[in-house]
């Protein structure tokens, strides 16, 4: 057989993967990789280390699903090697592994032709480049005539296989390769192949995670040698692996292990975006890399006119909001926008906002490297915040008091938590690594409200956008009958119809005051004071300990009252007086009675 210099006879992949089936210790199988990996010309080791990986590339290429069902694939088997659809039924069926069919019927046919010379024919060999591209263009067709068109091409590979190659180009048509091989063992591989020792192991690693791609990796390395990628910078257009934070509940804990202080950062409750701006160019990544730029048509618009560096990729998190009062929305609303179509209607339904967290590429400055303080003060260099494009909200601590306080805030105002981030020397961004370097603290415990509280209005905020010069936003106090005073539980800005709206100045006109009521006790300021005297029936998501609000103060925590995440008005309660509304006791016995342990893995995950 000749051998083409810059491809590879795919038998030594099918063989290769044969002997991998037949062992189990990880060292053989990386010595078996390492061993394919060498004899493969530089040309074709991306598209081996796709094959191995049981893909056609990286997720985030978007390439289009092969499209072969076991139909089609039974069909193939006939027409390449001359039986009816029954006949390859029936020893299916016999054998259970179509893999193995095609490598029987190959075996006869082979056994047939051997007279003819069939095996070492110049003509038939399999090259990698063809099976490869064969299964792209597999892949690719789509639309009307794509069946008979894979048909046709995954017949003429079976007609020209070799029994054992037969077998794995039915098994990757089918995504059944299950070689057990994962991206671990690859980089352990091409290490070792490229650079002699895992020795190399943490510098592939490293640009692995910079340029989500092993297929490419192994290509720049096999080409521009182990040495080059020390330099390898992020991509625009490459998603780079998101970095990770480890978790723990203790702020003293927390900050001693960010060596003492750190940037504290709201945890928004949102989508992850990998934002790669190049120009006019913008697209999004998601935190498993996924494209999901025709998702977010706005935030991508957003980006273009706010970011003033040409080339730029940074991070942030995406969540819904409310554009009459600014208030963050859950992330469960967020979820509609991922959809496919209609995105226009949801991009109004459900408006988006972006909040910039870090910063890993400025025109051609590599950042992932540098400091996290440095990485910031860039980011808010290039970045001119809109309604649209905020950093995400964060100050600089040494205090765990501080810390926690800052945490049940950002709480109260929708948040999941918070992110505590190290500032010191070393603080650099580790693609693609869990550590210490991000800690993120989360609630163990929450009170979901399942009930309504009924609340009286103490004061009011203009709101903004649809309802500028309106009042939008309501501050509602529960009782507190011992000392007959009305304690501040949560600002309110959704859930009005129209109507209320319309209806709202009106409504508490003839209560209006220049100054706080003497029996109300709050430390927020509202646009106005109201007498203490309409009452609303209200429900939340939760009930949440919060420093900024004045009812139970002290009671369940020092420094924190309690209130209500995720706020809605239901109606007002015209039947009730200011000391008919629920009281700090009734709410506390709410709280405890309702705290559940958070489980871990919840709906996010599963919806993403
Ligand atoms: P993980 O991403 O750690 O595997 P997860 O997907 O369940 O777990 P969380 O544990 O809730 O997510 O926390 C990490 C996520 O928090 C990030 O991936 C990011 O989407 C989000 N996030 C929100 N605000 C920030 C912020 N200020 N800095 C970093 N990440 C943030």
């Amino acid at each position: 057989m000749s051998k083409n210099q810059n491809d590879l006879p795919f038998r030594e992949v099918a063989e290769t993967f044969d002997s991998m089936e037949k062992i189990t210790s990880r060292i053989s199988l990386t010595q078996l990789l390492v061993k394919l990996i060498k004899d493969t010309p530089p040309e074709v080791i991306g598209k081996v280390v796709y094959l191995i990986q049981g893909r056609l590339g990286p997720d985030w290429k978007d390439i289009p699903e092969l499209g072969v069902g076991e139909k089609l694939i039974i069909q193939a088997l006939s027409i390449a090697f001359g039986k009816t659809e029954q006949e390859v039924n029936k020893i299916y069926n016999s054998v259970g592994d179509l893999g193995k069919v095609a490598e029987s019927f190959s075996q006869s046919k082979q056994k047939k032709s051997s007279l003819m010379a069939f095996i070492g024919s110049e003509s038939s060999y399999l090259t990698v480049g063809r099976v490869f591209d064969s299964f792209l263009k597999i892949a690719y067709s789509q639309g009307e005539g794509s069946r008979d068109l894979k048909l046709r091409l995954i017949a003429g590979l079976l007609k020209d296989a070799q029994p054992i190659e037969a077998r794995y180009i039915v098994r990757f048509l089918e995504g059944r390769l299950r070689l057990g091989i994962g991206d671990a063992t690859i980089l352990d591989a091409l290490s070792i192949s490229y650079g002699g020792s895992t020795s190399y192991r943490e510098i592939v690693e490293r640009a692995y995670n910079l340029r989500a791609d092993l297929g490419e990796i192994a290509y720049i390395i096999a080409t521009q040698g182990i040495e080059s990628i020390k330099e390898l910078k992020p991509e625009i257009g490459t998603p780079i692996r998101p970095m990770l934070a480890e978790r723990l509940s203790d702020p003293e804990e927390i900050l001693q292990k960010v060596q003492g202080k750190g940037f504290v950062e709201y945890k928004y409750d949102g989508e992850r975006g990998q934002f790669h701006k190049d120009g006019d160019n913008v697209r999004i990544f998601s935190r498993r890399l996924e494209d999901i730029t025709d998702m977010y048509p706005d935030v991508v618009e957003a980006i273009k006119n706010s970011v003033k560096s040409n080339k730029v990729i940074f991070e942030g998190e995406i969540v819904a909001y409310d554009t009459d009062t600014g208030e963050l929305r859950p992330f469960q609303e967020l979820m509609h926008r991922r959809r496919k179509y209609d995105i226009q209607k949801m991009v109004e339904e459900i408006p988006v906002k972006a909040f910039l967290f870090d910063v890993l590429l400025n025109e051609d400055e590599d950042l992932t490297r540098k400091t996290l303080p440095y990485r910031r003060k860039i980011l808010e260099n290039i970045v001119n915040e809109t309604d649209k494009i905020n950093i995400a909200k964060y100050i600089e601590t040494d205090d765990p008091k501080t810390l926690w306080n800052f945490f049940l805030t950002a709480i109260s105002e929708g948040a999941e938590g918070v992110m505590v981030k190290a500032i010191h020397d070393e603080s650099i961004y580790r693609a693609g690594v869990r550590g210490w370097l991000w800690i993120k603290l989360k609630r163990d415990y929450k009170s979901e409200m399942t009930d309504t509280v009924d609340l009286v209005a103490v004061g009011g905020f203009y709101g903004r956008g649809r309802r500028g010069g309106k009042i939008g936003t309501l501050l509602f106090a529960a009782y507190d009958p011992e000392n007959d005073v009305f304690r501040t539980v949560c600002k309110v800005g959704s859930g009005y119809t129209d109507d209320d709206l319309n209806k709202m100045y009106d409504l508490f006109k003839p209560y209006i005051i220049d100054h706080k009521h003497p029996r109300v006790e709050s430390s927020i300021e509202p646009d106005l004071w109201f007498e203490p005297v309409r009452v609303a029936e209200i429900i939340g998501a939760e009930l949440t300990l919060s420093p900024l609000h004045t009812c139970c103060y002290n009671k369940l925590k020092e420094g924190a009252g309690l209130s209500i995440r995720f706020p809605r008005f239901i109606r007002w309660r015209e039947d009730k007086g200011p000391e008919d509304a629920t009281t700090e006791e009734e709410l506390i016995e709410m709280y405890n009675g309702q705290l559940k342990k958070i489980e871990e893995k919840q709906t996010k995950e599963e919806v993403q």
